[in-house]
């Protein structure tokens, strides 16, 4: 199933979205699809092209690895870490698949991080890894834009990865049961139509079950929180010529089986 939250009237609305259409359930965004079951209602179908979709949630929990493709830490220049480098990314960043994301101005070098995000379904402490996919609610696309000259000087990554918009989420939630392993999917990104990033999960240094167990190790792991899951080599700041994203710039981000986000960047404040 692929839940979606979209615009209806000026308000969120949970949907499920079925081939061209998107079917409205009870409900704002897929957190409510989470802690409760979402019928359906008797209300026309939309068309999915016609809809402004938003976040299909805001996290509670946001936290994003770093260094977790080997390919992408041997273009950084570091060996793939001994263990996950966990970081906590504001929520408040999460914006809608179609963004904008706004460049704020203060940074010189805002880069995108194409990545799988895994969308956490029922409280999770202490699992281990071989029963942590069970944890999983679904799987979508997500952003992990960052100001890569902050992330360079700053010790802690809030505004290098916390800025506003800094993490388009979605289209949808695609659920788990339609995936049939998270360590088989392509990671594609596009900027202005170019080629930047072509990935797969298969490199992540740590899988999705592993990074679940890891993090319920440390803290405990609730309905909705979500992993961003390190992005593939490619990403702007370390191409040949450093390509960083200016206003105008349009990225867009491809996982197999999850669909696909697109995003322009826009000048800010
Ligand atoms: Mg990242």
């Amino acid at each position: 199933m692929r839940l979606c939250s979209f615009l209806d009237g000026g308000r969120p609305r949970l949907g499920r979205v079925a081939g061209e259409l998107v079917h409205p359930l009870r409900g704002r965004d897929v957190a409510d699809a989470i802690v409760a079951s979402a019928p359906e209602t008797d209300e026309a179908p939309r068309l999915l092209a016609e809809v402004e979709l938003l976040a299909p949630l805001r996290p509670p929990k946001l936290i994003g690895i770093g260094h977790n493709s080997r390919d992408h830490a041997a273009e950084a220049g570091v060996e793939p870490p001994s263990e996950p480098r966990l970081f906590a990314k504001l929520t408040s960043s999460v914006t809608a698949p179609g963004g904008p994301v706004v460049h704020p101005g203060w940074t010189g070098e805002l880069d995108y991080e194409g990545e799988l995000a895994v969308v956490i379904g029922r409280r999770t402490r202490r699992v281990p890894p071989r029963d942590a996919l069970a944890s999983v609610f679904g799987y979508a696309v997500i952003d992990d834009v960052t100001a890569r000259d902050l992330q360079r000087a700053e010790g802690n990554w809030v505004r290098a990865k916390g800025g506003d918009t800094f993490g388009p989420l979605g289209p949808w939630v695609t659920t788990a049961d339609e995936i049939d392993s998270p360590q088989s999917l392509r990671i594609r990104t596009w900027v202005n139509g170019d080629l930047r990033q072509d990935g797969t999960t298969a490199d992540m240094v740590f899988g999705v079950a592993e990074l679940i167990a890891f993090v319920s190790d440390h803290l405990t792991l609730e309905p909705g929180d979500v992993l961003a899951t390190g992005t593939p080599a490619g990403v702007g700041a370390w191409a040949a010529e450093a390509r960083h994203l200016v206003p105008g710039d349009r990225v867009r981000i491809e996982i197999d089986g999850l669909g696909s986000i697109e995003h322009d960047v826009v000048a800010g404040g």
